[in-house]
């Protein structure tokens, strides 16, 4: 056993709010999926973390620059970021999906003609929705979280957004006045980032504590705590 003063502390960045991945609770504590998936991988493997919520966009940036070690912020797997990112194995499906108002009239994309968006910068919802745009018609907004895009659709400011399915869907569960529209755009697992050639070790290190929870059991541990769902 290794003893703790000689456990190396990795920087890692994460959103300021993507519940249920991250968010801070009633006790501003840093919670989520990825926060309680990344605390137990430290554990099992020996190290230990400084979690950094500076923002997707900007845990991405900080990364890059060689600021920080790597992240876990609900991060799509894609092949544009395989180009400058070495990821994890999977630990979560997602999708992008389209929500608008509850009462709103608009209820898929070619309703959109005319009308604005919003999205978040970096995202793969932002670039799916700057990939339809010109097909479609609408303009785009784009903020830092996603309490930000959500609110600017509730507002009347945009008429939808774009984000992650499992998180839009948790934020209607908790009350978000939205509502989805459309089935997942593409399906694309999450996993944990850090700079590509960069960090290799941590990498090991994630992908068998995360082989580890799954045997254990407390990856689904973790999972249902949030979603209580089975996978
Ligand atoms: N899964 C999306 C992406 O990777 C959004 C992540 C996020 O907003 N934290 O772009």
């Amino acid at each position: 056993l290794k003893s703790s003063a000689a456990e190396k502390t990795y920087q890692i960045g994460t959103d300021v709010t993507f519940p249920p991945f991250e968010y801070a609770n009633d006790n501003n504590k840093y919670v989520g999926i990825d926060i309680d998936l990344m605390k137990a991988i430290a554990k099992d493997q020996h190290f230990k973390v400084d979690i950094k919520p500076i923002g997707f966009n900007g845990a991405i940036q900080a990364v890059q620059s060689g600021q920080i070690d790597g992240m876990i912020a609900g991060m799509s797997i894609t092949p544009e970021r395989k180009g400058s990112f070495d990821f994890s194995t999977p630990y979560y499906n997602s999708g992008v999906v389209m929500a608008v108002a509850q009462n709103s009239k608009v209820k898929s994309l070619s309703d959109l003609r005319g009308k604005n968006v919003a999205v978040k910068t970096g995202t793969t919802g932002a670039q799916y929705a700057q990939s339809i745009q010109k097909k479609y018609g609408f303009t785009i907004s784009t903020f830092d979280d996603s309490s930000n895009v959500y609110e600017n659709v509730l507002t009347g400011n945009s008429v939808a957004c774009f984000d992650d399915e499992p998180v839009l869907k948790y934020a209607i569960t908790q009350g978000t006045k939205l509502q989805v529209v459309t089935k997942p755009a593409e399906g694309t697992p999450m996993g944990f980032g850090v700079k590509k050639g960069h960090n290799a070790e941590l990498l090991k290190k994630f992908n068998t504590g995360l082989a580890n929870l799954k045997k254990n059991g407390q990856y689904q541990k973790i999972l249902d705590k949030y979603l209580n769902v089975k996978k």
